[in-house]
């Protein structure tokens, strides 16, 4: 069970909340997309209505253990303050004496930003010493932070050994979400995965495969096993290496019951540009210099029909190379069907997540996954050590 803030009382008291504030900058430092901030309002909100003074902290980028200025959290600390409509004090460092003292000087409702973990090495080698320092600064530990719950740093891990330790709203949705997922899904259960890699993927795949009742396999993945089933894949991107893995994937499947659907059609072209005309052929006819790159329409109306019949799905990864137009249709189509399912659907992954907006369909979705490796993890059913310091 995990411990969660409802109800907590923390009128008067110091409450460190590990927040997700990697956001994405441009060359002059300008914040490209603030949804992590504002996903992180709900929580923040609670802890300051309830009377709380907050620390808030988070990583930025990777700095690796050095001060690298274009990495400050300074222009989050102004983001943060209008989207929460009370001033934002941001600290020089993450510990230290002058820290101490402003975080002693808070009073309720205040809100001190801390600078960036990640310029301590410390805190990615989970530092005993720099976590309790971390913990001396507050009363109470609060992570809504998942997408770096699969690491065991100072601020998601170490500090929890300190102080009485709590999950905020965003981490209790995204572990209530992926649970379900896990547990009991309404049936029928359908994955959809592709991306780049197998090799990214091989655990999600395994475990998966004993829950779902189908699985269905696009992207760049895909002509892995389309290797495995002995078709030709020309200069398409593909692991020979993985090859063993996945015939055994597929055979699992089969032994198992389970539909394992790879893609029939594919829309091909010589290289993943605009310009290049794309052309659509059967799996067993991609010529030699060719790549393939997307689902083809013939793939998509299977997929289509099969997540249509779903009560439960869960997407990762796009079934083409969507960043280039002409390619990009696959993965719309899919968006779309997932879009549409009448029942509980999740969508995980960088990259899938991306997709999802440009579809413009992520609140047509039970869930997005803001974690893309935490969520992977989550899946695979290894536990997460940021997560279990938050159980009971
Ligand atoms: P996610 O971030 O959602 O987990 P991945 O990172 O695994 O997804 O994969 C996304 C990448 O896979 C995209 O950059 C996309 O261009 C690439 N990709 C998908 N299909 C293909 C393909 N057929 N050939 C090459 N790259 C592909
Ligand atoms: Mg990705």
């Amino acid at each position: 069970m995990l411990r969660t803030i409802e109800g907590l009382d923390v009128q008067g008291k110091r409450v460190f909340v590990r927040v997700d504030y990697n956001v994405p900058l441009d060359d002059d430092g300008k914040i490209r997309d603030d949804t992590r901030i504002r996903a992180s309002l709900p929580t923040l909100k609670y802890l300051l209505d309830r009377g709380a003074a907050l620390i808030l902290a988070s990583h930025l980028g990777r700095p690796k253990g050095k001060v690298v200025p274009e990495m400050s959290l300074r222009p989050v600390a102004r983001a943060l303050e209008e989207l929460l409509g009370r001033p934002v004090k941001v600290a020089p460092d993450c510990i230290g004496d002058e820290v101490k003292r402003m975080a002693e000087e808070l009073r309720p409702g205040d809100v001190l930003l801390l600078e960036n973990l990640r310029f301590h090495p410390e805190e990615e080698e989970n530092d005993p010493g720099f976590a309790k320092k971390l913990a001396d600064l507050a009363d109470v530990y609060v992570n809504d932070a998942f997408g770096t719950a699969h690491r065991a740093h100072a601020s998601t891990e170490g500090i929890a050994r300190y102080i009485p330790a709590y999950a905020g709203f965003l981490m209790k949705k995204e572990i209530e979400s992926l649970r379900k997922l896990l547990e009991n899904p309404e049936r029928p259960f359908v994955a959809v995965i592709g991306g780049a890699k197998v090799s990214d993927k091989i655990g999600v795949l395994r475990n998966l495969l004993d829950r779902v009742d189908a699985l269905l396999i696009g992207g760049g993945m895909a002509n892995t096993f389309l290797l495995a089933q002995k078709f030709e894949v020309g200069k398409s991107l593909s692991e020979p290496d993985f090859v063993p893995v996945a015939t055994e994937i597929m055979a699992e499947a089969a032994k198992k019951g389970k539909d394992l659907l790879l893609p029939e059609d594919l829309v091909i072209a010589t290289a993943p540009k605009v310009g290049e005309p794309p052309r659509v052929v059967a799996r067993d006819r991609i010529p030699a210099d060719m790549m393939a790159l997307d689902i083809g329409p013939k793939t998509r109306k299977l997929f289509s029909t099969k997540i249509g019949q779903a009560r439960t799905v869960f997407w990762n990864g796009p079934m083409g190379v969507f960043e280039v137009e002409p390619f990009r249709g696959g993965t719309l189509e899919i968006a779309a069907a997932v879009a549409a399912v009448n029942g509980f659907t999740v969508v995980g992954g960088g990259d899938s997540v991306v997709a999802l907006e440009m579809a413009g369909l992520s609140s047509k979705i039970g869930h997005v996954s803001t974690g893309g490796g935490a969520s992977l993890e989550f899946l695979e059913g290894k536990e997460l050590p940021g997560v279990k310091i938050l159980e009971r």
